[in-house]
């Protein structure tokens, strides 16, 4: 086995890097049998683990990079390892490095956007408001009910901003007070977290929290439950608590307050589709689906991996920057997931997830037997 440094200096630089908890694991091999990796290829993280703890990891492979973060180990492991902490702390010391395998190789390029632009796509930080052209809406200040924070996607991606726009319909006819804050915004960096970017993570959240502090913001809306997770679960190392709310959870409330009024039937056939860092990482399950239970119409489908069992749609860990093989796509499974289950919408409600599966559907041939929505797109045409 080859391996970039020896193997003191890696199980040093393990320890050193937030991935000391390899020592605990047994070689049960749980993770294996819950990984969704399994179901497309071989990948063995109880193999990683071991060899992480003899310092043997070959951070040149690309195998260090392919686990998505997804959550369904962690809570299936009996000796607590902390696989993702362990896969990225080994991606750290890669990183440290400069070396990117593969499928990961644009990477460095996605860091170097980021650092400059905000946003992993290179795009103007100048244009980081498009979305929102034509839709009136106010830059936040003080004293506002709530920031809305769209994320990269939901800003420039094509398909994704028309969920940006869709919040911000709903919003308005809820007469919500609400500004966004366009240029001034970063990526919240919870992705280049996870690829072991660990400094420009801290750049990006050092940047923001200075914006939402100079602009008096209390109360954040997200798109994207990645941006969910970062905001209350990362950002507080840096000593601030911002209070934020997922639009799946503000879109119950505004139901639940009459301030949105539901005009129309749906009648439709949907499966909802839990995204894994707004279910497993944060247990929102319930809201998701409380909120398309108030639709007249509906008839909501589970699918056979749901809530804690979710299947991951293979983008998080920063796996939605890199190259998938199209046989190994775990959302190609779940839109047949959906499809058997007889949905004729798959909801969820995370710009990944629409990426991942709205692709797959695509690639599939799926496009005519079934649609992919955010919850938010789903509202704005019944309300
Ligand atoms: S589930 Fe935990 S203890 Fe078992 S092999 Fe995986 S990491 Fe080791
Ligand atoms: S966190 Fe998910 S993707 Fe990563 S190894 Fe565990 S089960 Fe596999």
């Amino acid at each position: 086995m080859e391996t970039l440094a020896p193997f003191k200096e890696v199980i040093d630089e393990v320890k050193e890097k937030g991935g000391q908890a390899v020592k605990f694991c047994y070689q049960c091999g749980k993770c294996d049998t819950v990984c969704p990796w399994n179901k497309v290829r071989k990948f063995s993280m109880r193999k990683l683990i071991r060899e992480a703890t003899f310092g043997l990891s070959e951070i040149e492979k690309e195998e260090i990079w392919r686990c998505t973060t997804c959550g369904k180990c962690p809570q299936r492991c009996p000796r607590d390892v902390k696989q993702i902490d362990d896969m990225v702390a080994l991606r750290r010391m890669a990183t440290g490095y400069g070396v990117y395998a593969g499928s990961v190789k644009p990477y460095r390029a996605i860091g170097t956007a980021l650092a400059s632009q905000g946003n992993p796509f290179n795009e103007d930080r100048k244009t980081r408001a498009s979305w929102a052209e034509g839709l009136n809406v106010k830059t936040y200040k003080e004293g506002m009910e709530i920031l809305y924070f769209p994320c990269c996607y939901c800003s420039y991606d094509p398909r994704l901003k028309k969920v940006a726009q869709a919040t911000v319909n709903l919003l308005k006819k809820a007469k919500v007070d609400f500004g966004i804050l366009g240029e001034k915004e970063n990526c919240c960096g919870e992705s280049i977290r996870k690829t072991g970017n660990e400094d420009l993570f801290k750049k990006l959240a050092k940047e923001n929290i200075k914006t939402f502090i100079d602009f008096g913001v209390k109360k954040i809306l997200v798109s994207s439950p990645h941006c969910y997770h970062t905001f209350k679960n990362e950002y507080p190392m840096f000593n601030v608590n911002f209070e934020v709310i997922h639009t799946s959870q503000f879109l119950l409330e505004l139901v639940k307050q009459g301030r949105i009024k539901v005009s129309k039937e749906y009648d439709q056939k949907i499966a909802y589709h839990d995204p894994c860092y707004l279910g497993r990482h944060n247990n929102v399950y319930d809201e998701p689906r409380e909120t398309l239970k108030n639709i007249p119409g509906v008839e909501l489908k589970e699918l056979p991996e749901a809530k804690e069992e979710s299947l991951c749609c293979g983008m998080g860990g920063g796996r939605v920057w890199a190259e998938t093989e199209k046989h190994e796509r775990f959302s190609n499974i779940r839109v047949e997931q959906a499809i058997d289950a007889g949905a004729k919408v798959l909801a969820t409600a995370c710009p990944y997830c629409i990426t991942a599966l709205e692709d797959s559907r695509l690639v599939m041939n799926h496009a005519d037997d079934i649609e992919v929505k955010d919850i938010t797109e789903i509202f704005q045409e019944i309300t």
